[in-house]
């Protein structure tokens, strides 16, 4: 039996190489933080980079190997969603880490498998970024935030997008990017983290299925990261009020 590891996240390689020596990715930028840490500035906010972000193709290899973990489907860092800048860098960027990510997969058919980022504040160019992805870049779908911008995907503006998505077959993971909902009660002992993922998730599940995306795109195909986050616990509550 194969070991598929679904969460496997990369801080693309196009990232470091043009930000050494002080450059820019379409506007991003590298910093050191206070404590020292390598940190990717976007549209002016700082954020750590996480562990690995750095590796090649070939190290990520090695550690899986080591691992004895068979494919990785590797999925975009979530700090480059990117959904709060002008939507053409946006695009930008979506395109650099995709087309990376492609390249991987060619390149390893065996070992890589991998899913995109798209410009989800623009709905047309995210559709269009996503047929790209399935169609040229022999991605398996795409990875977004729960939210963009505060807006949950069961507004009326992102029918379109799931009704493409569907049409694609393609796959569409979850994953939270930046603040959640615990964030603004407390940011205490990293749960906008551990708690705030498991909450967001929730009240994604929730608003697909009580906003009637679900029915409307029954053959939709989404993985909620993070086992669902709380949706096993709280959906008898959400049936029932
Ligand atoms: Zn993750």
């Amino acid at each position: 039996m194969r070991s598929i590891d679904v969460h496997a996240h990369l801080t693309p390689q196009c990232f470091w190489r043009a930000t050494e020596n002080g450059g820019d990715w379409h506007t991003l930028r590298r910093d050191k933080n206070a404590r020292g840490q390598e940190c990717a500035v976007v549209g002016g906010r700082q954020q750590p980079l996480p562990p690995r972000a750095k590796w090649t193709p070939e190290e990520r290899l090695a550690d899986m190997d080591s691992l004895g973990v068979d494919v990785h489907v590797v999925s975009p860092y979530s700090g480059f969603y990117n959904y709060h800048l002008d939507a053409a860098v946006t695009v930008a960027t979506s395109q650099d880490s995709n087309n990376e990510v492609s390249t991987m997969v060619k390149t390893w058919p065996q070992r890589f498998a991998g899913l995109g980022t798209l410009p989800m504040q623009d709905v047309p160019a995210a559709i269009a970024e996503l047929e790209r992805c399935i169609s040229q870049l022999g991605l398996k779908g795409a990875m977004i935030n729960d939210h963009v911008n505060g807006r949950t995907f069961d507004e009326p503006e992102f029918r379109p997008f799931w009704r493409a998505a569907e049409q694609l077959g393609t796959l569409i993971f979850f994953h939270q990017g930046g603040e959640t909902l615990v964030s603004p009660r407390t940011r205490r002992y990293h749960l906008p983290n551990s708690i705030g993922n498991l909450v967001d998730r929730a009240v994604t599940f929730a608003t697909l299925v009580s906003g009637g995306v679900m029915d409307e795109c029954p053959d939709l195909k989404i993985c909620l990261a993070h086992g669902g986050g709380y949706t096993c616990y709280g959906i008898g509550r959400m049936d029932r009020g």
